[in-house]
């Protein structure tokens, strides 16, 4: 799956090497033996950022960029959290909500 991906950064994936159902199991997150060998391996990638951003980005099954399916859902909420409290404690934003008042 991996090499046949068009990025050229998937070209320097350490998954390359390694069976692919250790990075798809079956289920959302699958035996936790081979969760934490993907993570080993992911852990050693030179492409490890932009391969989570990809699968960030586009939703992707099994353990990308080191995390599992759960883990990217967890880790998007935090992002979303954060950005909603930005703009919520945004100083231009505070101002225009007391003069509604
Ligand atoms: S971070 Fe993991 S899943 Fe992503 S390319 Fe590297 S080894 Fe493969």
């Amino acid at each position: 799956m991996r090499a046949s991906m068009s990025a050229s950064w998937a070209e320097r994936a350490a998954c390359l090497a390694e069976p692919p159902d250790l990075f798809f199991p079956i289920g959302v997150s699958g035996p936790p033996e081979h969760v934490a060998r993907a993570k080993a391996v992911c852990l050693r990638c030179p492409v490890r950022e932009q391969c989570l951003a990809y699968a960030l980005e586009t939703a992707q099954q099994g353990i990308w960029g080191g995390l599992t399916e759960d883990e990217r859902s967890r880790a998007r909420l935090r992002t979303q959290r954060a950005s909603q409290t930005t703009r919520e404690t945004t100083p231009i934003e505070g101002k225009i909500t007391r003069r509604r008042r």
